[in-house]
């Protein structure tokens, strides 16, 4: 792929790249960064992040902050938080259509919930800036030939090429366009009255009908309308549904990157990560001392940071003294990826141990990260009912230890793939051939994501 984005930039007289900065913003630099791209050329890359320092922003810090807000309801149990979206975004993939359908299932899952539990919804796409793959080898072998690991379409292309697998700094620019286009229609989606809960009918439309939860979304729909339709006669104000507050969220990995896209909020003077309002460390890069650490430790969006089975109670609690040293409510996110087999036995000691010392925290779970095997037929998946069984432990959990269960974290797609065994319309080996599309993890279909989602409105309805 040949792109040329900077010459477009220099032909449309670029702003001076902001000198804005405060103590400390670059001190990830000398940390040792790790899962970042190697680029050849440094030259490239400075004139790049040049570019990229004066680019607008993507979100505002006060709808960050008004994002916090939400995630701190979360914590207390007066919200639910449902974040979902590819593992790996692609920008082939960045089209009307794939994008209405994720935002689509989102927002059937978020009325499922709403409607079946009585709890505001916090809906999260991992959606606009979900580029950027941590990798456990820097290669990858195929029919005797090694190249570089494919590391999400903000780093290199995933066809196994030499020039493909290519790290070029352009993409960096290409990923900050794609994520603005695709929240520009999100934007577009969710206050422009598609999203409007009186269509909770057309968000069933141009998905299959003969998925088994089609029809069970349908009845629930009905439901839905026929008490809008009451409260209409009453004369309800119904301006309150007319809009949806739906965020963006990714895997702050970059950092090039989301260094480039942090600004400062001239409000407050505190640097904002504008690259998405919810950034998250993943499990490969959540060391105390990582470059990741440090630098979400300067920015003020909401954060998260993901705790897989070996994570101990006091590497948590260290790292909310880094993340989150006042305890501000809707900061700090812990996204745990247990795995269902040891959800049950790792998350209570965690509970135990940290539940009470870090009340303003909120507590999601993954129940994807955990639970990936490799089919015999050699796609790389997981299956519905250990991923069902993860969600179940963490339910428990909370409900033992007398903490609260605040939300969901998910790889989804609005496609109709066949991508996790299982579900309803039971998936098997073979099934997975059929329709197989992911770059990286495997994500639950729409089928697969409404179950979920019935499921979860029956946990939180204990
Ligand atoms: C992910 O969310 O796609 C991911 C890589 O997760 P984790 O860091 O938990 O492995
Ligand atoms: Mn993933």
């Amino acid at each position: 792929m040949s792109l040329n984005i900077s010459r477009v930039y220099e032909a449309a007289g670029h702003a001076e790249a902001s000198a804005e900065t405060v103590e400390g913003l670059d001190a990830w630099r000398g940390m040792n960064p790790q899962q970042q791209p190697t680029y050849t050329d440094p030259a490239e890359l400075a004139e790049v992040l040049e570019r990229l320092r004066s680019v607008p922003p993507l979100i505002f810090a006060g709808e960050a902050d008004q994002l916090k807000d939400r995630i701190a309801a979360a914590s207390r149990g007066d919200a639910f938080v449902l974040a979902g979206g590819d593992c790996a975004e692609s920008f082939a993939d960045a089209t009307a259509d794939k994008i209405r359908r994720r935002v689509q299932t989102v927002l059937q899952m978020a009325a499922v919930l709403t409607y079946g539990a009585s709890v505001p919804v916090v809906k999260i796409g991992r959606m606009a800036g979900q580029f950027a793959k941590p990798r456990s080898s820097d290669i990858e072998t195929r029919d005797g030939v090694t190249l570089p690991s494919y590391r999400g379409d903000i780093v290199n292309d995933h066809e196994f090429t030499a020039e493909a697998r290519r790290h070029d700094p352009h993409r960096l620019l290409y990923a900050y366009q794609v994520s603005s286009s695709t929240l520009n229609l999100i934007r577009a989606f969710t206050t422009g009255g598609f999203a409007d809960l009186r269509l909770v009918h057309e968000w069933n439309r141009g998905f299959l009908a003969s998925n088994p939860n089609y029809h069970r979304y349908e009845q629930l729909a009905r439901e839905i309308d026929r008490a809008l339709k009451f409260m209409d006669a009453c004369g309800a104000d119904f301006d309150a549904i007319r809009s949806v507050e739906f965020f963006s969220a990714h895997e702050a990995l970059l950092l090039e990157y989301e260094r480039a896209l942090t600004r400062i909020d001239s409000r407050t003077g505190d640097p904002y990560d504008v690259s998405g309002h919810f950034l998250w460390i993943g499990e490969r890069t959540r060391q105390l001392d990582s470059a990741h650490v440090d630098f979400l430790s300067r920015v003020k969006n909401p954060i998260g940071v993901k705790l897989g089975p070996t994570a101990t109670a006091a590497e948590a609690l260290a790292l909310a003294d880094r993340l989150d040293p006042e305890g501000e409510p809707g900061r700090l996110t812990f996204i745990t990826r247990m795995g269902a087999g040891v959800i049950r036995e790792r998350l209570p000691v965690l509970l135990a141990e940290i539940g009470d010392r870090l009340p303003q925290v909120t507590w999601v779970c993954d129940p994807m990260h955990g639970n990936t095997i490799t089919s015999n037929t050699g796609y790389k998946t997981r299956r519905f009912e250990d991923v069902m069984g993860e969600v179940a432990g963490f339910f428990d959990a909370h409900h033992d230890a007398g903490t609260i269960p605040g939300g969901l974290h998910i790889e989804l797609t609005g496609d109709d793939v066949t991508e996790i065994l299982g579900g309803a319309s039971e998936i098997d080996e073979e099934g997975l051939r059929r329709r197989y599309e992911t770059l990286v993890d495997p994500r639950l279909n729409h089928d697969q994501s409404l179950e979920m989602a019935f499921q979860v409105a029956e946990h939180l309805a204990e």
